[in-house]
């Protein structure tokens, strides 16, 4: 599932490429992720042109001329593909615009769960689940502060609460376990047990983690372009489940758990 970091790459690679591009035609060939008609779809994008692109959350928001935006959640498996008109398209390819520079903006999601909206103007509360959404974890206003206070509200093993959107938005299973690594906290960990001390390395590790992720992931997706699995190369422990624990005094076999359909992999010695 695409998470902070890579949408976050995602949104410096469009805004290099799309700010003031024309849209010329749209084709919509699977309406199922679309959460607004089709017809409407393609009239309000056909001859618009796009602004800045912005992001909150998981939803990645695609400013138009017109004054709306296209708000994506990509959900487990929505994907983009930047590319000439004859580069060949990726199996479930919902929807693809021309662009008057020539290159066609696509959307392929394998599972069909992604959801698209058409939204006005500071109309985003009619999206379900933006308005939710609690503060960004790169934002000035989440200071460490304002972290521990939220944090305190939220009841339940720490991972969750990690991964609830409402404390804050856009981390997801993958950086969850790389970010209660890098702080040393057990994921299973009631957070009611957390003082204020671990609730800091916490916030800390949150910084780090998904501030190197994005700086990593936007490098590779100028380099290498927009990948069809996330880049996850660099994420230390989540999906490394049997390999050493990569603290150098550890080196322990990581402990990886499937559990209510969620992976999650983590170092019985190092967190605790
Ligand atoms: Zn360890």
């Amino acid at each position: 599932m695409p998470e902070l970091p890579d949408l976050e790459a995602y949104r410096s690679f469009f805004n290099r490429r799309i700010p003031g591009v024309g849209i010329e035609a749209v084709k919509v060939s699977i309406p199922l992720v679309l959460r607004v008609p089709k017809d409407e779809f393609i009239t309000t994008l056909t001859g618009n042109v796009f602004g800045e692109v912005g992001r909150r959350g998981k939803f990645l928001l695609f400013s138009l001329e017109s004054g709306d935006y296209v708000a994506i959640h990509p959900m487990l498996s929505g994907r983009f593909q930047y590319c000439q008109p004859q580069d060949k398209r990726r199996a479930k390819t919902c929807f693809v615009l021309a662009l008057a520079n020539g290159f066609e903006l696509r959307y392929f999601d394998a599972r069909l769960m992604g959801k698209v909206y058409l939204v006005k103007e500071g109309a985003f509360d009619a999206v379900p689940h933006l308005a939710e959404l609690g503060p960004e974890p790169l934002s000035e206003e989440l200071t460490e502060k304002a972290f521990r206070e939220r944090f305190r509200r939220f009841h339940g093993q720490t991972k969750n609460v990690v991964l609830n959107d409402s404390l804050m938005a856009g981390i997801g299973n993958a950086y969850a376990d790389d970010i209660l690594f890098a702080a040393g906290l057990h994921p299973y960990r009631k957070s009611t047990e957390l003082s204020a001390e671990d609730a800091g390395r916490l916030y800390q590790a949150m910084r780090s983690v998904l501030s190197e992720a994005v700086a990593i992931i936007t490098e590779r997706m100028e380099k290498e372009g927009l990948p069809v699995d996330e880049y996850r190369d660099h994420l230390k422990v989540h999906r490394r489940g049997g390999q050493p624990c990569p603290t150098p005094s550890c080196g322990r076999p990581l402990t990886e758990i499937t559990a209510a359909q969620r992976i999650t992999t983590f170092c019985r010695h190092c967190q605790k």
